[in-house]
């Protein structure tokens, strides 16, 4: 295998690596920030809770929607315990 290829294929996935932790953080910023009713675009405290999917076990779909600005985001939410 050609070294060039290789050092080219370890840059493509470090990259894409770094990218997704970027996104992960971003995300959970967003959400600290939402859940606390501000929100992160416009910083005003007009956050509502407009979709909710994924009841029950597992972790859910939610989606948070700003009613100043129009800012809209999904975030997968971890539940916790499931009873049975
Ligand atoms: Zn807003």
């Amino acid at each position: 295998m050609d070294i060039y290829l290789i050092i080219f294929m370890l840059l493509l996935l470090v990259g894409s690596v770094v990218t997704y932790i970027y996104y992960l953080n971003d995300k959970s910023t967003q959400l600290s920030t939402i859940t606390s009713g501000i929100c992160p675009s416009c910083n005003d405290s007009s956050i509502e809770m407009i979709d909710q999917r994924g009841a029950g076990c597992g972790p859910k779909l939610v989606t948070f929607r700003c009613t100043n600005c129009g800012y809209e985001n999904s975030f997968s939410i971890n539940t916790g315990s499931c009873g049975i």
